[in-house]
């Protein structure tokens, strides 16, 4: 049960189902449903973060009973609800049609991160990303879901860069009033709880539901009175550099996560265990077995075959290792209740090759999952080496590890302007066949001036914004008068913009565009056909090296040569996403090869007519066709990274004098480049079919219902 009606008391009868719309993410990814919110209050919306929750506690109920008489308002606000009654309640769905009966419990996914919208800011990148992505098309297909996570009051830290040109980091506490989300209570109103074992003592947990159209997603809380001040810290921060309290974390997630499922009455039948953090729900539910009578060994195939784990980690330094002797601590009891001894328990976690000594939270993933994937074809082939030593006897193309490749969620991506274009060319119900590739063979019909067009207004959009944001920290005083340039007020609307924006890692390789800076200089100060590069991204607070790269670029920003040609955005987040993926021209991608597992973010780059500029690693491996964007370097990896990175700057510099700046200045008398446009077109046609969250979930759900399916992806 979940507390309702906290603001019900303002909200005339008519428009009562405002609040049950405010606290359903489902707003999120439908434009009328935005428009209702925002025509409470424009201005508070956009300095509110764009949160109908706070839009709705800040109205005046004289506003709300104005609007409750405004017929044109009503008009949406009808429009909106019986949109909602279908999309969210009715109960034909295409997964009722094509599995009706085939799931005997919701599929439980597991993650340490969810990017929903930015109002929630509890995610870090990318693999938070694909998890908000996955629920919201968990939510559109009918997929019976629950997602686990954590409500952490702080979030992921704000990032600022400071008068000196180096990252800040900032910690806000959320305020959950203002969060959508509610209190988990129990059927007689009480604070829902559950308790875990850490060590030697115990852990309450509560839970925070957030909606996500269908799909629900349990957020846990060790904040509590009854917690010890150390234990209520738990929650408070994603991806906290201190080991033991990290083993905490997810102590809590894995083994807390079910017991909070659990206290709610569910059954789940499949359990997804996104990325390794997850890991330690298998063991309690070994427990349950256990504790219900199975023997371990029975009790641990039975888990094994209702768990599917994603690995997202093409690297050894990215996973997530413990000391084998910090997990004993906490595995002891545990191991008890699991009828084995404590070596046997920690066995199954254990790091090939480290004589005991680590305790890997992926291979404990593996051993105790019956299906696994990587996330793009690469990744499956990097995966297979990475991890044949858990199944030494089998020669390395039949380690059973199958992919799947990410997708991203298109309704949540596509800009209005684009979605425009698609309902009028494609069809109203574009939509609901965005995974079919003969719908969109339909792009070619677009005629070059209006795809232009809306080129032109996205960019114009994006550069618009960057100003306010430079406007907003000059009135603020958060940018010396010498920054203005580097955080973007020079910037130009009709000249062609590159971006590089993701999280700042070396192996992303954010300054590799600087190598050759005279070069550089050369191209985008050409007076005639001028270039600007825009950069966003958050560097780890712990990986210093990377907080380097953030320097660096800053202080190339600051480079009055660069005249304003090279921009630095601060704090990169989901709503700054949506700007920059839709606005830019040219999306980069510098990956070192076979460390960029999957990347979806160039995937939104292309749904709207962006072109896509990368490293022929992760997703663009497998969408590259030679004439839908451009690849940098070659397919194979050269035997160092100094020739690597030789290499990809050599052939970046060469496709942008060469191929991008020429194509994109190339125009007719009214200014279309029409070669670009031809280039768009085959982008969106051949790309947007395949990169989508709509494709994933259905590979997904057939792997996990049909066996056939199972076997091929092996
Ligand atoms: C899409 C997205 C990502 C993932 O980007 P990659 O380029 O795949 O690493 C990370 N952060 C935010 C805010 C995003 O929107």
């Amino acid at each position: 049960m979940v507390q309702l009606g906290d603001l019900s008391w303002k909200i005339p009868g008519r428009i009562a189902r405002l609040e049950e719309l405010a606290y359903n993410l489902w707003w999120s990814w439908h434009p009328e449903a935005r428009e209702l919110f925002r025509n409470l209050n424009y201005v508070l919306w956009r300095v509110g973060g764009h949160n109908p929750v706070k839009q709705l506690r800040e109205t005046a109920p004289e506003r709300l009973q104005q609007l409750a008489a405004d017929e044109v308002f009503l008009a949406l606000y009808d429009a909106v609800t019986a949109r909602f009654d279908v999309e969210v309640l009715a109960e034909k769905t295409w997964f009722e049609a094509q599995y009706a009966g085939m799931l005997k419990g919701p599929i439980a996914y597991f993650s340490m991160e969810f990017a929903i919208h930015s109002s929630l800011p509890i995610y870090a990148g990318g693999l938070g990303i694909l998890a908000g992505d996955t629920c919201k098309e968990a939510s559109d297909l009918g997929v019976p879901f629950v997602g686990v996570g954590f409500m952490y009051p702080q979030g992921y830290f704000r990032q600022h860069i400071s008068a000196a040109g180096t990252q800040e980091e900032i910690y806000r506490q959320i305020d959950f009033d203002e969060a959508p989300i509610k209190r988990v209570l129990t059927r007689d109103g009480k604070k829902l709880l559950a308790k875990v074992p850490l060590g030697k003592s115990t852990v309450s947990l509560a839970a925070w539901v957030v909606k996500v159209g269908r799909v629900e997603v349990y957020l846990l809380d060790t904040n509590l009175p009854e917690n010890s001040v150390q234990h209520r810290q738990l929650s408070a921060r994603l991806y906290v550099a201190d080991p033991e309290v990290r083993l905490q974390q997810e102590i809590v997630l894995g083994m807390g996560g079910v017991r909070v499922l659990r206290a709610l009455g569910l059954h789940p039948a499949v359990w997804h265990a996104n990325e390794g953090h997850t890991a330690f729900m298998t063991l309690e539910r070994i427990k349950e077995e256990v504790e219900a009578g199975l023997p371990f060994r029975e009790a641990v195939q039975k888990v094994r075959s209702s768990t599917i784990f994603t690995t997202h980690t093409p690297v050894p330094a990215g996973q997530d290792i413990f000391e084998a002797d910090l997990v004993s601590g906490y595995l002891s009891e545990y191991s008890r209740l699991l009828g084995v001894d404590l070596k046997e328990c920690l066995k199954l976690g254990q790091m090939p090759g480290s004589d005991g000594r680590l305790f890997n939270m992926a291979a404990l993933a593996f051993r105790m999952s019956e299906q696994h994937y990587g996330v793009s074809r690469i990744h499956e082939g990097v995966s297979r080496r990475m991890w044949h030593v858990l199944w030494p006897d089998v020669p390395e193309d039949a380690v059973p590890i199958g992919h799947i490749t990410n997708g991203i969620h298109a309704p949540s991506w596509v800009a209005s302007e684009m979605r425009e274009l698609y309902e009028k060319y494609l069809g109203m119900d574009w939509l609901e066949r965005h995974d079919d590739p003969a719908l969109w063979e339909k792009v070619m019909d677009i005629p070059d001036a209006e795809l232009w067009d809306a080129r032109r207004i996205l960019r114009h959009k994006l550069i618009n914004g960057v100003d306010e944001l430079a406007q907003r920290a000059w009135a603020t005083n958060d940018v010396e008068a010498n920054q203005l340039a580097a955080v973007g007020a020079l910037l130009h609307p009709e000249v062609l913009t590159i971006g590089f924006v993701r999280r700042f890692a070396e192996y992303k390789r954010p300054t590799l565009i600087f190598r050759d800076v005279e070069r550089l200089k050369r191209i985008v100060r050409d007076p005639f056909r001028p270039v600007q590069f825009v950069f966003a991204g958050k560097s780890h607070p712990a990986d210093f090296a990377s907080k380097e790269l953030v320097s660096r670029v800053f202080g190339m920003a600051m480079d009055r040569e660069f005249m304003g040609r090279v921009a630095f955005l601060e704090d990169y987040d989901m709503h700054m996403a949506h700007y920059l993926t839709h606005g830019v021209d040219v999306w980069l991608n510098t990956p070192r090869r076979t460390n960029e597992a999957c990347g979806t973010s160039g995937m939104k780059a292309v749904l709207n007519g962006v072109l896509h500029l990368s490293v022929l690693d992760g997703w663009w491996d497998e969408g590259y066709n030679g004439s839908n964007g451009w690849a940098i370097g070659e397919v194979v990896k050269p035997p160092t990274n100094e020739e690597e990175d030789r290499a990809d700057a050599e052939s970046m510099y060469r496709i942008l004098e060469r191929d991008v700046v020429p194509l994109f200045y190339m125009r007719d008398r009214q200014g279309i480049p029409h070669g670009w446009v031809r280039m768009m077109k085959e982008s969106i046609r051949t790309l947007a079919p395949k990169f989508n969250t709509r494709r994933m979930m259905r590979e997904y759900i057939e792997c996990s219902l049909t066996p056939v399916c199972r076997a091929a992806k092996r």
